[in-house]
C-alpha cells in the first residue's frame, strides 16, 4: 500500500498570521472580497484587522438582521453549545420542534423541512413540486416556470431555475423542464403556464436581480393562474423573509399566500439554516427517505433561529422596520434630488432598498460602493446598475443619518468622476 505524504497541522496553525493576500493563495477565485479583513462586530459596527471601524449597511447580504454579536443570540448559542451540537436525523431535538412550531404558528404553513441554506431550501421546494405533480399526472406535469433575472441559489438545479444565463455558463448539461418569463408581466405568465406546469416560483421582491418588487396584481394573478392550472405557487423569501420588508414574510404584506415558501438568510442571523414551509397535504409527498440532509434541524442552528423569530416576530419590531424603511427611502430620494446626474430612481420594501444609477453613471454601482467603503460605510450592489442597502433591522435613526451623510459626501465627489 502506498501513502501520500502530508504536513501535520501544528498548534501554531490556530493563530497563523493571515491577510487579504492569503485569500488569493488558498481560496478558489470565485469571489473578489474587499481588501479589509473584518475581525469583530457589535450591532451595525464592525472593525478590521487594523482597528478601523465601519458602519455595516449590508448585514452580510440581508443575513445579520439583528446586527453582529446580538447578546440574546450569543447567550442562547453558547448555552446550547454546552448541551448538544448534533444528532443526525435519526433523532429529533427540542430546539427544532420548538422552531417548527413557531414557524407554522406564524405562517400559512403546516409542515417544515429544515436545511442549511437558501439554495437547499429551494432545491427541496423544486423537488417537492415535481414529486407532488408526478403521480397525479403520470409524469406529464413537470415544467417549472421562473422569472428572468431571478436568483434562487447556486446548486445546478436552483441556478438553472434562476433566470440569469451568466450563472449557468459552462455548467451544461443543465436540468431541463424549466422556462423563464419576464417578471411582473401577467400576460407572459398566462401564456407560459400550461397544463404541464407543476410550479411557478418568484421572489416577492427580486433581490439579486436589482431590488425589484412585484406588484400585488402580479402575485395575485400568479395565484389565480396556478389555482386554475393546478400548479404550485412557490415564493422564494430567502432574502425578503424574517422581517426584511417590515412583515415577517413579504407574502403577508401582499396578502397573497403561496403553497411553498423558502426562507434562509436572516433566519439564523449568520448561523447557517434554511427552511422550506408548506401545507400538510403537499408536505406529505416528502415521505420517508425521499429527501434529506445531514445538518437539517441541527440543535445549534434551531436554537439561534428560534431566538431570532422570538425577537423579530413582534408587531412593534416589524412596525419599526417599516418606519426605518421609510426613513431609508427618504435618504435615497434625497440622493436622487441632490445628484440627479448620478442616481435616477429608488425602489424596494422595508429595509431592502435599491438606488438606480442614472444613464451617465451606468454600470458603476460597484464604484460607488467602493467609494462609500473607503469613507467607512459598507453597502451592497444588486447588479452593475443598482446600489443596494440592507442594514440590520435594528438600525437606529442616528445610524441612518450617519449613512446618509457618508453617501451624500461620497456622491458629491463621485459626481465629478463622470467617465
Ligand atoms: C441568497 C438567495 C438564495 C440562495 O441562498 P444561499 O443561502 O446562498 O444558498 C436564494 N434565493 C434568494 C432570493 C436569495 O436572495
Amino acid at each position: 500500500m502506498t501513502t501520500v505524504s502530508h504536513a501535520s497541522t501544528p498548534a501554531s496553525a490556530l493563530n497563523a498570521p493571515v491577510t487579504r493576500a492569503t485569500f488569493d493563495e488558498v481560496i478558489v477565485p470565485s469571489y473578489a472580497p474587499a481588501q479589509m479583513v473584518l475581525v469583530r462586530g457589535a450591532g451595525l459596527d464592525v472593525w478590521d484587522q487594523n482597528g478601523r471601524q465601519f458602519l455595516d449597511f449590508t448585514s452580510g447580504i440581508a443575513v445579520n438582521s439583528l446586527g453582529h454579536a446580538h447578546p440574546q443570540l450569543v447567550a442562547a448559542l453558547t448555552e446550547q453549545a454546552g448541551k448538544l451540537w448534533h444528532l443526525s436525523n435519526a433523532y429529533t431535538n427540542e430546539p427544532v420542534l420548538r422552531l417548527g412550531k413557531a414557524l407554522t404558528d406564524a405562517t400559512f404553513a403546516e409542515r417544515v423541512f429544515f436545511c442549511n441554506s437558501g439554495a437547499e431550501a429551494n432545491e427541496a421546494a423544486f423537488k417537492l413540486a415535481r414529486k407532488y405533480a408526478h403521480k397525479k399526472s403520470e409524469g406529464k406535469k413537470f415544467r417549472i416556470i421562473a422569472a428572468l433575472n431571478s436568483f434562487h441559489g447556486r446548486t445546478l438545479f436552483t441556478v438553472s431555475v434562476g433566470g440569469q444565463p451568466k450563472y449557468t455558463e459552462g455548467f451544461a448539461p443543465l436540468p431541463g423542464g424549466i422556462d423563464h418569463i419576464p417578471y411582473n408581466d401577467l400576460e407572459a405568465a398566462r401564456a407560459a403556464i400550461g397544463d404541464d406546469v407543476c410550479a411557478v416560483v418568484v421572489e416577492p421582491v427580486q433581490g439579486e436581480g436589482g431590488v425589484l418588487p412585484a406588484t400585488k396584481e402580479y402575485l395575485q394573478g400568479l395565484r389565480d393562474i396556478c389555482n386554475e392550472k393546478g400548479a404550485l405557487l412557490i415564493f422564494d423569501e430567502v432574502q425578503t423573509g424574517v422581517g426584511r420588508t417590515g412583515h415577517l414574510y413579504a407574502y403577508q404584506g401582499y396578502g397573497v399566500t403561496p403553497d411553498i415558501l423558502t426562507t434562509a438568510k436572516a433566519l439564523g442571523n449568520g448561523f447557517p439554516i434554511g427552511a422550506m414551509l408548506t401545507t400538510a397535504a403537499i408536505g406529505a409527498e416528502l415521505n420517508i427517505g425521499s429527501h434529506g440532509t445531514t445538518y437539517g434541524g441541527n440543535p445549534l442552528a434551531a436554537t439561534v433561529a428560534l431566538n431570532v423569530l422570538a425577537i423579530i416576530n413582534q408587531d412593534s419590531f416589524l412596525a419599526r422596520v417599516r418606519e426605518a424603511g421609510e426613513k431609508m427611502h427618504a435618504v435615497l430620494q434625497s440622493l436622487i434630488d441632490a445628484f440627479p446626474q448620478v442616481f435616477s430612481a429608488t425602489r424596494g420594501a422595508g429595509l431592502l432598498r435599491g438606488l438606480l444609477m442614472a444613464p451617465d453613471f451606468k454600470g458603476r454601482s460597484k464604484d460607488f460602493q467602493k467609494a462609500c467603503e473607503a469613507n467607512g460605510l459598507m453597502i451592497l450592489i444588486a447588479g452593475p446598475d443598482v446600489v443596494r442597502v440592507a442594514p440590520a433591522l435594528t438600525v437606529s435613526d442616528e445610524q441612518i443619518a450617519q449613512a446618509s451623510k457618508i453617501m451624500h459626501d461620497t456622491a458629491a465627489v463621485f459626481a465629478q468622476d463622470k467617465k
